[in-house]
């Protein structure tokens, strides 16, 4: 290590000099690598990985069989290792989804930006001396966060034509199923260009050697972007000599691991501190595995020993990619560093961290391009779009000054694409005023509002607001372009009680059987769903089972490829599939193994979606969340918040039904089809504030329920007595449940609230097998989130459960 005592500023610049990246020299090679895999698509990459990894491969794509194996290479504990760092980095990087607020510049001009995903991101993740699992992570969880569409990973396979266990099973963990085994520039050409095999991707992520740096270089020039220029890694540690000498060896040693390129840097004020560390980087060089390559790096190294008053400025001009701050000075050193990758602060905390688990990102600039360029984050993985929306009054406020300034340029056509649209506002069509002016009432601030709401709730960021109306309050949360739907109104409900011919429907008159349309707005069921659940009616929408209620909820709320839902893993399948029908964007909020989430989490977890669904009790699992938890979410979320009490009436006091009328962005929904045992109706139910039942109005389908079904269901309300019904399912579910708990292959019977049971039991796909040979069906949900080998059983009557109980015992 070079040692510099109090250097001169010229000393310094020298010293600190990086070599320069020599991407240059290798262009041409590099060209033909691109022109060959432009040339022969999949052959080119074939021929390569003959000649640079010495194997021929018959598959470019690794297996899902592959995935499998993979798996079982690994220990349990890594595994562990890799899922507890995949969390943390997930909790960080969704703590960066900010969700903008809309902005009216001048009254009737709104402005609005959003993050939007990049389509297609390529990551490649070098093989040779260390397999880089660690970056698939850091790469891969935040494209999935950003919700990028495609996402491929390229990695050179070894002799054997395989990759790294450890590289597929970060990548499963990663969301990640698309992996090629491509490695090199060939991989850098094959994802800038596309193959037969590999697809073509819109953004490149990943580090490299000199050969993919400058491959990475060269698809700029063809339009794709790339993360950041890479150079070697690098590390500046500022400490003094109250930090234990180990600790800044250690650190110094595990950057010059990395390879012998790396840079490291040692500032501090003292030569005999400086001693002690050098002792200490040669002790623990002798004990390491990679003590060559590690030794290389140190002979470039440089340690300075100078005043720290000028450490920062120090620090500033190199512009490291790691600083780690540690001592009596870390704080100042941390106020004063405006360049830098990512800074480590204090004694503990090395820099592996980081590396490794802490959750930050590890892709970090080089090169002092930390004066200019950030890390990896979030942001890499979209792009920002701006939107605006001008109404008639923004076009009278603000479309005169665009003209003035139009004129002004010279540029008249720019000035007239604002005076045909002034000139034609007296003019324009009725039905364009009309929904003109229902954009108008959307910007809250703009207008006299009706102050039609009369509870207020300020505890809560989406409670109502004084001096804003309910209805407003509502209608943000709706699809904008949907805020104008007229709902569908029959002339018989709107001259109720007045005639009794009625010609108004193009019914048969001549029959009498079905032949009048049922009541569209359900009223007589309403009453009878209120009189047996206490809700009021008013607070009440019925849908063809709660099916379709979430379904048109998310295609009130929601705007196609625009908003995002979030929702539990594992949870209720069709939040998903009703995100895909609706071109909404999923999040999925992971349970832990015991199937908790705290409400930190979710709120952290769901930030800037537009609908967050709980299920409550959830199905599967049949884990329940407290009121108080739900009701802290519904007051922090900036969204809508659906509580789905499919499962409810088997623990009534966790209901958030009664609560509807407290919060303007809280809709419940609960069924007919389980406690009450109507499922073959299907009648589901939304709860929630007038104003919202009024906006789900706007986008039902006219008469979802039959007669028949609104007839029988009031008859059937009416004759059970439905505490007894609920109590005798939940003894049974404790009758099953310690049955359950009695077998020796059942490993867990987790706590249900609902009418089903999930439990863990050995090798429960075969045991699924064997239950339906024996004509006993049961849902196995073992390939959900956490539910490996599991079984959910639903409680039926006290034959069926004595069957089910008598098959499971005989196998
Ligand atoms: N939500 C949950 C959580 C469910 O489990 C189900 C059905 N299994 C539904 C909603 C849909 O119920 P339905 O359409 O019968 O009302």
């Amino acid at each position: 290590m070079k040692v510099l005592v109090n250097p001169t500023e010229q000393e310094l610049a020298v010293a600190l000099t990086r070599p320069a990246l020599e991407t240059e020299n290798l262009e041409n090679l590099i060209k033909e690598v691109f022109d060959a895999v432009n040339k022969n698509g999949d052959t080119a990459l074939r021929t390569f990985a003959e000649k640079f990894d010495r194997v021929s491969l018959s598959d470019l794509q690794v297996s899902e069989l592959e995935f499998v194996e993979a798996e079982s290479l690994i220990s349990e504990e890594l595994k562990a290792a890799i899922r507890t760092t995949a969390g943390n980095i997930e909790r960080f990087h969704r703590s960066q989804e900010l969700r903008e607020t809309e902005v009216e510049t001048t009254a009737g001009v709104l402005c609005w930006r959003k993050a939007v995903p990049v389509e297609r991101v390529g990551l490649y993740i070098p093989g040779g001396t260390a397999p880089l699992f660690s970056t698939v992570l850091m790469l891969g969880i935040p494209a999935a966060i950003a919700g990028c569409p495609t996402r491929i990973l390229c990695s050179p396979p070894n002799s054997e034509g395989k990759i790294h266990p450890a590289i597929l099973y970060a990548a499963k963990v990663a969301g990640i199923q698309t992996v090629f085994k491509v490695g090199g520039s060939q991989a850098i050409a094959a994802m800038t260009i596309g193959t037969e095999s590999v697809p073509k991707v819109d953004k490149l992520f990943g580090p490299g050697n000199q050969y993919v740096t400058a491959a990475k270089v060269y698809a700029q020039r063809l339009g794709v972007a790339i993360d950041m220029p890479a150079g070697p890694s690098e590390v500046l540690v500022a400490a003094d000599a109250i930090v234990p000498a180990a600790f800044v060896a250690a650190d110094l040693l595990a950057q010059a691991e990395h390879g012998s390129d790396s840079q490291v840097v040692f500032v501090t004020d003292n030569e005999v501190y400086v001693k002690q560390v050098q002792e200490e980087v040669k002790t623990q060089l002798e004990q390491l595995p990679r003590a060559e390559i590690a030794s290389k790096a140190l002979e470039n190294s440089t340690v300075i020993v100078c005043s720290p008053k000028v450490w920062c400025s120090i620090i500033n001009a190199y512009a490291p990619e790691h600083l780690i701050a540690m001592g009596t000075y870390e704080e100042m050193i941390v106020e004063g560093t405006v360049n830098a990758g990512s800074v480590f602060i204090g004694a503990n905390t090395a820099e592996s961290f980081g590396d490794y688990a802490s959750g930050t990102n590890h892709t970090l600039p080089t090169a002092g391009y930390a004066r200019s360029y950030s890390g990896v984050s979030l942001d890499s993985f979209v792009k920002k779009i701006t939107y605006q929306r001008v109404s008639n009054e923004g076009l009278k406020n603000l479309g005169n000054v665009v003209v003035t300034m139009a004129e002004a340029e010279e540029l008249q056509a720019h000035a007239n694409a604002i005076k045909v649209r002034l000139s034609g506002l007296d003019t324009l069509s009725k039905s364009f005023r009309a929904l003109d002016l229902t954009n108008e009432s959307n910007s809250m601030q703009s207008q006299t509002l009706d102050l039609t709401c009369e509870t207020k709730v300020s505890s809560s960021s989406c409670s109502v607001t004084e001096g804003v109306s309910r209805t407003a309050l509502v209608e943000r949360f709706i699809r904008r372009d949907f805020r104008d739907i007229v709902p569908y109104s029959s002339a018989r409900d709107e001259c109720e009680g007045l005639g009794g011919v009625f010609l108004d429907a193009n019914e048969n008159g001549l029959l009498n059987a079905f032949n009048r349309y049922p009541d569209p707005l359900q009223k007589e069921l309403k009453k009878a769903i209120s009189a047996v659940k206490g809700f009021n009616a008013k607070n009440l929408f019925l849908g063809n089972g709660s099916d379709e209620v979430l379904d048109l909820i998310y295609r009130l709320t929601t705007t196609p490829f625009l908003d995002e839902v979030a929702y539990l893993n594992p949870s209720y399948g069709m939040y998903s599939v009703l995100a895909k029908l609706n071109g909404v964007r999923t999040r999925s909020i992971n349970l832990n193994e015991d199937f908790t989430c705290s409400v930190a989490d979710i709120l952290l977890q769901s930030e800037g979606c537009k609908l967050l669904i709980i299920c409550n009790p959830n199905n599967p699992t049949g884990g329940v969340l407290s009121k108080e938890e739900l009701e802290e979410i519904t007051t922090g979320f900036g969204g809508v918040v659906v509580v789905d009490e499919a499962y409810v009436d088997f623990c009534q006091e966790l209901s958030l039904a009664n609560s509807v009328e407290q919060y303007d962005n809280l809709i419940v929904v609960q069924t007919l089809s389980k406690a009450y045992g109507m499922a073959g109706l299907r009648i589901g139910m939304a709860i929630a504030s007038e104003q919202w039942i009024a906006a789900l109005n706007t986008v039902k389908p006219p008469y979802n329920l039959s007669s028949v079904v609104q007839e029988t269901a009031i008859q059937r309300l009416n004759s059970e007595n439905w505490k007894e019904v609920t109590a005798t399912i939940a003894s049974e579910r404790e009758r099953v449940t310690q049955f359950l708990k009695t077998l020796s292959t059942v490993s867990e019977v987790f706590p249900s609230e609902a009418n089903f049971i999930l439990f863990r039991i050995q090798n429960a796909t075969k045991v699924y097998d064997q239950l339906l040979a024996e004509g006993v069906v049961v849902r196995n949900r073992s390939s959900q989130f956490n539910c490996s080998d599991t079984l959910r059983v639903s409680i039926g009557n006290i034959e069926e459960n004595n069957r089910f109980i008598k098959v499971m015992q005989g196998l």
